[in-house]
């Protein structure tokens, strides 16, 4: 339908009709006055929907309602905004994490829209059961990459950031924006038992590690299935790490965290 709005702005302008009067005219002005006060109120309170706090007491930077205006599926967005339910403690914006130092400037989660839209259909079914989910890691700039390689040059805990004439060609599913790292929290915002810490580099990481008690194997598995049902592709050595689904359309970018 690409009826004319009848919103606000469309009021007829009723000076213009033929013999109108002045003070006619003058409430017309008054009236439109008003209304424009009363929009740019609204508006203003419609905008201040409060930020979503960080685990570090920080606020997102972003501005309410600044996410919905890039539909693009490969736009970055932060999904907290959209669903401020979704917990956060981004490690490394903090010194605690492998690197033993903040590497990121700000606390804050991006990932292409589409993995966003499916990670925020995982918080509603857990929040149906009374859990939901706190997120550790999203997109990570390649510049980052390159700095976790020179900290520590090692494949088996770092993807290896490669650049070819000046471009980079591989890097971490995580400097696409389509790769998140989480766990399960419950209705308090408490985490639920897991079989490692994060970042734990061992094999008690490992989705197949049968050495953890038994609630913290149901509690990953958990995690999985819920994550595995919206389409998101678990990696086999890190229980919390997981790839959106088509990630290899998503460019490697060094779009900054701010
Ligand atoms: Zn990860």
């Amino acid at each position: 339908m690409d009826e004319p709005d009848r919103a606000i702005g469309s009021i007829p302008d009723r000076g213009r009709s033929r013999g109108v009067t002045a003070i006619d005219c003058r409430r017309s002005l008054l009236a439109r006055a008003c209304i424009v006060v009363l929009c740019l109120a609204l508006e203003a309170a419609c905008s201040t929907r409060p930020e979503p706090e960080t685990a570090t007491g920080r606020t997102a930077s972003i501005a309410a309602g600044q996410i919905g205006d890039d539909a693009r599926a490969d736009a970055l967005v932060d999904p907290t905004l959209l669903d401020p339910s979704i917990l956060i403690d981004i490690r490394y914006a903090t010194p605690a994490n492998f690197t033993g130092v903040a590497v990121y400037p700000v606390a804050r989660c991006l990932l292409r829209r589409d993995v966003a839209e499916r990670l925020l259909r995982v918080q509603r079914a857990l929040r149906r059961e009374g859990v939901g989910v706190k997120l550790w890691d999203c997109y990570r700039p390649f510049s980052v990459q390159l700095r976790f390689w020179k900290l520590v040059p090692d494949p088996r805990y770092v993807a290896e950031p490669v650049v070819r004439d000046g471009r980079p060609v591989a890097g971490s599913k995580h400097n696409r924006g389509a790769a998140v790292d989480l766990t399960l929290v419950d209705g308090l915002g408490r985490e639920l038992e897991m079989p490692s810490a994060y970042d734990d580099f061992t094999e008690r990481a490992h989705r197949d590690f049968a050495g953890a008690s038994e609630k913290a194997r149901r509690n990953a598995g958990r995690l999985e299935a819920a994550m595995v049902a919206e389409g998101f592709l678990p990696l086999p050595t890190e229980w919390w790490h997981f790839d959106g689904p088509g990630w290899e359309a998503y460019d490697i970018s060094d779009e900054p965290l701010n």
